[in-house]
């Protein structure tokens, strides 16, 4: 239903062993990427998972990191003979950004458009996706992101009934058609129950840990975060660099209960995030130290 590759999981640089961090959903034939790192095609090909059915990239900011990869990523994309336009959502200043890219890539045979980020919290739809991007607390303006999957509730045929809703459109309205007959518009809230629990994933990175940030990943299934620091003597380089430690991030999950943590844009010193998550697990208990490539695939909950 819901398919989730964390792709990399390294910050600063891609390493021969480890790729940028970045995120790909998958949902009924429709793929979003959040970030796009020098290198992320390429975990990308490796994972064989195909770049042609993305049709939104959310940036959580503007570092180099982040976003080097998207002239070869377009391409590719162009090479692959997609046509339907491309949607870019991210901070102030996106479309001057991707612009100056696209002097290395300027012919893409699908057209680009841009959502450019202005408030705090601003809140989206695309496709199967609804979208809550919140802003964060890094040195260039960042954002996380919220992807949800919403799921609406179940047919109700005494309120279809109550409501006077002729039964030949009970089943256009339970797909979620609106109609309009004898001048009244009938919607499809009219037939159903209480809107049912759908699938929500909340990445984050790169920021200090603010509460705003546990507020988005509050009953989300699986919570990305940013741990750019393990090693106890880094807590004040984390501060210095509006970056995070493996326990402050571990303390937003606490304060938020997802289903799970997935650490991840490690330090490229860092290199065996497992050997602090003794004691990330004492803060809480289900997070892990995420590896490039892993998945999860996200089901509704059964009835
Ligand atoms: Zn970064
Ligand atoms: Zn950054």
């Amino acid at each position: 239903m819901l398919d989730i590759c964390l792709l990399g999981t390294g910050g600063m640089m891609p390493l021969p062993y480890r790729w940028l961090t970045s995120m790909m959903a998958r949902c009924r034939g429709s793929n979003l990427l959040i970030d796009c790192g020098e290198g992320t095609q390429v975990a990308l090909k490796e994972k064989g998972w195909s770049p042609k059915p993305i049709d939104v990239i959310c940036f959580t900011h503007y570092h180099a990191d982040h976003i080097s990869g998207l002239p070869g990523l377009l391409l590719t994309m162009g090479n692959a003979e997609r046509m339907d336009p491309l949607t870019l959502v991210g901070p102030k200043g996106l479309e001057r950004v991707v612009t100056a890219l696209r002097t290395i890539a300027p012919e893409l045979p699908f057209e680009l458009k841009f959502k450019e980020l202005t408030e705090n919290r601003e809140h989206m739809e695309f496709g199967p996706y609804v979208i809550d991007a919140y802003r964060v607390n890094h040195n260039v303006i960042c954002y996380g992101y919220s992807i949800s999957i919403p799921r609406t509730g179940r047919f109700d045929v005494e309120r279809a009934r109550a409501g006077a809703i002729p039964q030949k459109f009970w089943s256009r309205l339970q797909k979620g058609e609106e109609i309009e007959h004898e001048g009244r518009l009938l919607t499809p809230k009219m037939v159903l129950g209480p809107d049912r629990r759908g699938l929500k994933v909340t990445y984050c990175t790169d920021t200090r840990p603010v509460p705003v940030i546990a507020e988005y990943a509050a009953g989300a299934d699986l919570f990305i975060c940013e741990g750019m620091y393990g090693e106890k003597d880094k807590a004040a380089k984390a501060k210095e660099y509006k970056h995070m430690t493996f326990y402050e991030a571990a303390s937003l999950a606490r304060d938020a209960q997802p289903g799970q943590m997935w650490l991840t844009h490690y330090s490229p010193s860092l290199t065996r995030p497992e050997e602090y998550m003794d004691e990330v697990r004492s803060i809480f208990p289900r997070a892990k130290a995420a590896r490039d490539g892993w998945t999860l695939e996200l089901e509704f909950d059964e009835d």
